[in-house]
C-alpha cells in the first residue's frame, strides 16, 4: 500500500483524502489542518489521523473535542507521498521540508510550474512523472483544456487554441470572496495564464486565453475553439469525447443548459459531495466550422476535476503502474465513476 499524506485538509485536500481512501493500493496515514474547524471534525469522523501545522496549538483542537496525532512533521516521516493541498503559494514554503525529509510532494494549481519543473496530467504527461520527487498537478480550468485539447492533438493536430474561461467568483463555502454584482476581468490583460500553463504540460500547443469571473459558486464554464491541421468532423469529435473517460457528454436530452442544473445532475446521480470529475462538454455545442475549428462548450467544476489527477500523480511518481491508461481504469473504478 502508498501511504500518503494530505498537508492542507480543506477544499482540495478532503476529496483527495476520499479519493485516495477509496482506492485498492493506496491508505491515508494522516491529514493537516491549522486549525480546530468542521473539516477537522469530518477528517476525525472519516478516522483519518489529524496532525497540526503549528504542535503549540494543540490545546485549542483537545478543547474543541478533536485528538491530535502529532506534527506536520511527523505526519511526512510516516508518508510515501504527500499531497500539498495547502493554500496557493504556501507549498512552495513547505519544500526545504520535504526536501530534508526525502519525502516526495505534489502540489496543486495554486503552486508555479518552476516549483517542481513538471506540470502533470493523467491522460497527457503520466510516463513523464514516474519516479518524480515533485510534481504539480495543473489547476482545475489547466486540467480541462489539456484533456479535450489532447485528444483532439492526437486525433487531428492542433494548430491554434482560443479559449474564454468563465470562471466561478468562489467555491460554495468560501464567504469571504466575490464578486457580488459584478464581471470581472481576471485579468485585464490577455492571455490570462490559463495558456501559459497549458503550454506547461503540453508545450508545442499555439493557445490564447482570456478569463472574467462572474458571481457564481458551482463551476466554470469555457468557450473553446480549437483550429486543427488536419481536417475534422463533427461525429469524429464526439466519437473522442465519448472514448476519453474523463471527458464527459451534457446530452440534449437530459434538458440541461446550465452549470446549476449539471451540478443537481450530479448531486442526484448520488457522486460524492455532487462532484463532476470530467469535462463537462455540452453535446449540441460540439461543432466544427469549415472542417478545421472544433467549438465546443465545456464546464469544469473547481472543486473536482484535479482530485483525479492527483491520485494518478501518486501512482505515477510510485512508478509501479507504468502506463496512464491502467491508472486511470484503478481511480476511476474505485470511485464508481463513469463519465456522463
Ligand atoms: P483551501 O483554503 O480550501 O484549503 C487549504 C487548507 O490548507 C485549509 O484547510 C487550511 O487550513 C490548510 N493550511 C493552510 N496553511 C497551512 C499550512 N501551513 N500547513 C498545513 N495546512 C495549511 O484551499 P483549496 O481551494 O483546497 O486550494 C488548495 C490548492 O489547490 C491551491 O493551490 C489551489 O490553487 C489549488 N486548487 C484549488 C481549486 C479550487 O477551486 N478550490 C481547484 C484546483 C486547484
Amino acid at each position: 500500500m502508498i501511504k500518503v499524506a494530505i498537508n492542507g485538509y480543506g477544499t482540495i485536500g478532503k476529496r483527495v483524502a476520499d479519493a485516495v481512501a477509496a482506492q485498492p493500493d493506496m491508505e491515508i496515514i494522516g491529514v493537516s489542518k491549522t486549525s480546530p474547524s468542521a473539516e477537522a471534525f469530518v477528517a476525525q469522523s472519516r478516522g483519518y489521523p489529524l496532525y497540526i501545522a503549528d504542535i503549540g496549538r494543540k490545546p485549542d483542537f483537545e478543547k474543541a473535542g478533536i485528538r491530535v496525532a502529532g506534527s506536520v512533521e511527523e505526519m511526512l516521516t510516516k508518508a510515501d507521498v504527500v499531497v500539498d493541498a495547502t493554500p496557493g503559494g504556501v507549498g512552495v514554503k513547505n519544500k526545504p521540508l520535504y526536501e530534508k525529509l526525502g519525502v516526495r510532494a505534489i502540489y496543486q494549481g495554486g503552486e508555479k510550474h518552476p516549483l517542481t519543473g513538471f506540470s502533470f496530467n493523467s491522460s497527457c504527461n503520466y510516463a513523464e512523472a514516474i519516479g518524480r520527487q515533485f510534481v504539480r498537478v495543473v489547476s482545475c480550468n489547466t486540467t480541462g483544456l489539456c484533456r479535450i485539447i489532447h485528444v483532439i492533438d492526437t486525433a487531428y493536430g492542433v494548430k491554434k487554441v482560443r479559449a474564454t474561461m468563465i470562471r466561478r467568483a468562489s467555491d460554495p463555502g468560501e464567504i469571504k470572496r466575490g464578486p457580488v454584482d459584478a464581471i470581472v476581468l481576471d485579468p485585464v490583460t490577455v492571455p490570462s495564464h490559463h495558456g501559459p500553463d497549458v503550454q506547461s504540460v503540453l508545450p508545442k500547443i499555439a493557445i490564447t486565453t482570456a478569463a472574467l469571473i462572474v458571481p457564481t459558486t458551482f463551476m466554470h464554464m469555457h468557450v473553446v475553439m480549437i483550429e486543427t491541421e488536419k481536417e475534422a468532423d463533427r461525429e469524429g469529435v464526439l466519437a473522442l469525447i465519448e472514448g476519453h473517460s474523463r471527458l464527459g457528454l451534457v446530452r440534449p436530452a437530459t434538458g440541461i443548459t446550465s452549470t446549476a442544473q449539471l451540478k443537481e445532475y450530479m448531486q442526484d446521480l448520488g457522486r460524492s459531495r455532487a462532484d463532476l470529475w470530467e469535462n463537462g462538454i455540452f453535446e449540441d455545442s460540439v461543432s466544427v466550422v469549415d472542417g478545421h475549428e472544433v467549438c465546443l462548450y465545456q464546464a469544469i467544476h473547481q472543486e473536482a476535476d484535479v482530485v483525479v489527477e492527483n491520485v494518478d500523480a501518486i501512482r505515477a511518481m510510485i512508478g509501479e503502474v507504468k502506463d496512464a491508461e491502467t491508472s486511470i481504469a484503478i481511480t476511476n473504478k474505485a470511485l464508481g465513476f463513469t463519465a456522463i
